[in-house]
């Protein structure tokens, strides 16, 4: 995988600096290796330093993420990962948060998080490791899993169609919607810097291989060895393609956008767009919420003596 082996003297953070010193345990080939990296090396061009990101996981073989990035790390309940790197952002607003898991722990177990937090637009990112399938409990089908495959640890193929993730967001009013493939590290890290970038709450789905539980969709099938060429389709290789909202107060471009991105989101089969869906500009959560308490435009709540925190009415009232 390409990194970058060390600073350059203008950088202040090495990339060694976000890497942990415990072991990687992930199978072989996994491309959770690649995710991982990324993440690293974005973290790396951003500078940001370590102690103020957050990464925030659920459960499944993506919720080891934070073991192997030194910075403020947690590793949540299955399908928990945004409510708790809600309330991490809410408490210090000066953290990087990002929230990582799968697709089954993102969007089954976790489903009504992943709804909800696109709607409150609190400025932070979530990655979602997507393979298809619950790697850690040995291979069951995940929410992703298209109706008529099957696997090899499953005894007949899926009965149930798999749900689009690009669409929920979309509906959810996710402020960034993109979507990467875990072995293309290079442009991965590009998403994820803008993902980061964005104010707002940023929504990044990765493909990502299982090579252990998940035999269909291989980086063989990815790379489209079967059909003669890549079945990756990158949104930006078509100079029209503008998944910017220009003006947020028009509703017509809204509609415009979405409607192109929600397009996209449905190739399958032998073109799978990836890229930046959709992107707006909106207020955030945590701004709206500063105008109700403005000691947190100076500093996070954490940092806030209680008096300041505008709660002490609210005592005297339950006293
Ligand atoms: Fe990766 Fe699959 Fe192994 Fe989990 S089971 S570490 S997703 S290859």
């Amino acid at each position: 995988m390409p990194e970058t082996a060390a600073a350059p003297a203008s950088k202040k953070f090495s990339l060694q600096q976000y890497k942990t010193e415990v072991h990687v345990d992930w199978c072989p080939g996994c491309g959770d290796f690649g995710i991982l990296s990324s993440i690293q090396q974005a973290l790396f061009q951003l500078q940001l330093p370590p102690y103020k990101v957050a990464m925030i996981s659920g459960i499944g073989c993506s919720g080891k993420t934070p073991h192997y990035i030194d910075t403020y790390g947690l590793h949540t309940l299955h399908g928990r990962a945004l409510p708790v790197a809600t309330g991490a952002k809410l408490a210090n607003n000066q953290l990087t948060v990002v929230a990582v898991g799968g697709d089954g722990d993102g969007y089954g177990i976790g489903a009504g998080y992943f709804l909800n937090s696109g709607r409150r637009n609190i400025d932070m990112t979530y990655i979602v490791f997507n393979n298809g399938v619950y790697g850690l409990t040995k291979g069951q089908a995940s929410p992703t899993l298209a109706k008529g495959l099957k696997t090899k640890s499953m005894p007949d193929p899926s009965i149930q169609e798999g749900i689009n993730p690009i669409a929920v967001a979309l509906g959810a009013g996710y402020t960034w919607i993109g979507r990467g493939y875990a072995l293309d590290v290079k442009s991965l890290v590009s998403l994820i810097v803008q993902a980061i970038n964005h104010k707002g709450t940023s929504f990044l789905d990765v493909f990502q291989t299982c090579p252990v539980y998940n035999d269909l969709r291989t980086k063989e099938w990815y790379a489209g060895e079967d059909i003669g060429r890549t079945r990756i389709r990158r949104l930006d290789a078509d100079p029209a393609w503008n998944p910017v909202v220009a003006d947020a107060s028009s509703i017509e471009e809204i509609v415009e956008k979405k409607t192109r991105a929600l397009h996209a989101s449905y190739e399958s089969g032998d073109n799978l767009a990836v890229g930046v869906f959709y992107s707006i500009d909106l207020p955030t959560y945590d701004d709206q919420l500063a105008t109700k308490v403005p000691a947190l435009k100076e500093h996070p709540l954490v940092d806030l003596p209680l008096y300041q925190r505008d709660v002490q009415p609210l005592f005297d009232e339950l006293a």
